[in-house]
């Protein structure tokens, strides 16, 4: 067979545009391929008025993983942006993730001694290892918490009780008994300087990109195009929902300008209450330390998904990953594929890990 290419990447998010620098870097050619008009998948941000608004919701890069660091360090020089989310609980305000400035807002307290005595005594309402999401959390943080900053957001974000939600959601989350508001514990974190865009544009420099192509659309033109095919699409949407489809919960952003410098003085406050349809108002230009004369907010509501739409959080539970275990034994029999990302691996990826997953495929396929 003769191919016109050694790689057909489809999709130019994180994962495959880490795969096509590498094989171009080795004198591969490669073709990248993206059903939307733009590269950097849901990384993707739109200029404004100097501002970078993350299209797809907030994205901030955070890592412990020393080789992923160096590794975008090459693409994009970081700003020393620290993601410190407040919630608002009914016009409460409390920092977040939960940490002694938490504590000594909602107990009025000043010490850790004083936090932990009233934890210990609110955990005693769960016996037992915790089973689910709500057992998890207050066993982690007590009742107090729990009902004003996890239960509402949580329920909205996922569109399921606490009760039914598996209690690993709850533990991305740090509780700290220091008075230290930084949302992750990654040694490093930060975002790009000039956007998420540019850096995927730079991963992707000299290297054959067509936009607004769908693969599954062209697929007799594509399939064969190339010796092997990186896919980083929904993997029951490749198979045709043979086996099923997968669930995804949805999002939808709501973005306004407003004629003011600062706004809410923070990048991102939490609603946590759960009669406010959206869980989070995003100020775009904090991620930045933006100085503009105006700003841009999106308020992010969570909301069911429907197959076509796009998928932001995949829902891990026992139903959807038997099923999804099922597309990994089709997968397998399709020698020229290999699926990867987000999509393609049904995973809840933070980028650095899309990264180092992108990483070890390349060093599998070109064993170093
Ligand atoms: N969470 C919460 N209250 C908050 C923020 C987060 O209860 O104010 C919980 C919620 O269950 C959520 C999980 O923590 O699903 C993970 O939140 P994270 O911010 O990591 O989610 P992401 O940024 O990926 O949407």
């Amino acid at each position: 067979m003769n191919y016109q290419y050694d790689y057909l990447i489809v999709g130019a998010g994180p994962f495959g545009a880490v795969f096509a620098h590498e094989a171009y870097k080795r004198g591969k050619s490669v073709l990248v391929i993206d059903r939307r008009n733009h590269v950097a998948g849901n990384l993707y941000c739109e200029s404004k008025d100097g501002i970078n608004i993350h299209v797809y919701g907030a994205h901030i890069f955070h890592t412990s993983l020393k080789h992923v660091w160096d590794y975008v360090n090459q693409f994009a020089e970081f700003n020393h942006y620290v993601n410190s989310p407040v919630a608002n609980y009914k016009g409460e305000m409390y920092n977040l993730p939960f940490n002694m400035n938490t504590f000594s807002k909602m107990w009025n307290i000043r010490t850790p001694k004083e936090a932990e005595a009233i934890i210990t005594e609110q955990r005693k309402a769960i016996t037992g290892n915790p089973k689910n999401l709500e057992e998890q959390a207050i066993s982690l943080v007590g009742t107090d918490i729990y009902e004003k900053l996890i239960k509402g957001y949580t329920e909205k974000q996922w569109g399921r009780k606490c009760t039914e939600l598996p209690a690993f959601i709850i533990k991305r989350l740090p509780v700290r008994y220091t008075y230290d508001n930084n949302y992750f514990n990654d040694r490093y974190q930060g975002i790009p300087e000039g956007g998420y865009t540019k850096m995927i544009e730079r991963m992707l420099e000299g290297i054959e990109v067509r936009l607004g192509v769908d693969f599954l659309v062209h697929r007799d033109e594509y399939q064969s195009i190339a010796k092997k095919i990186i896919y980083t699409g929904p993997i029951d949407e490749y198979f045709g929902y043979s086996e099923g489809s997968l669930e995804y919960r949805g999002l939808h952003f709501e973005t306004e300008c407003l004629e003011e410098e600062n706004h809410q003085g923070v990048a991102v406050v939490n609603y946590t209450e759960g009669n406010i349809p959206y869980t989070r108002i995003i100020e775009h230009k904090h991620f930045e330390f933006g100085t503009q004369p105006v700003t841009y907010v999106t308020k992010e509501y969570p909301r069911d998904w429907t197959v076509g739409e796009e998928a932001y959080y995949p829902v891990n539970d026992v139903k959807n990953l038997d099923l999804y275990a099922k597309y990994v034994e089709l997968a397998k029999q399709e020698d020229n594929v290999i699926f990867g990302g987000r999509l393609g691996e049904y995973k809840y990826y933070d980028m650095d890990k899309v990264i180092a997953s992108s990483l070890e495929l390349v060093k599998r396929v070109f064993i170093i």
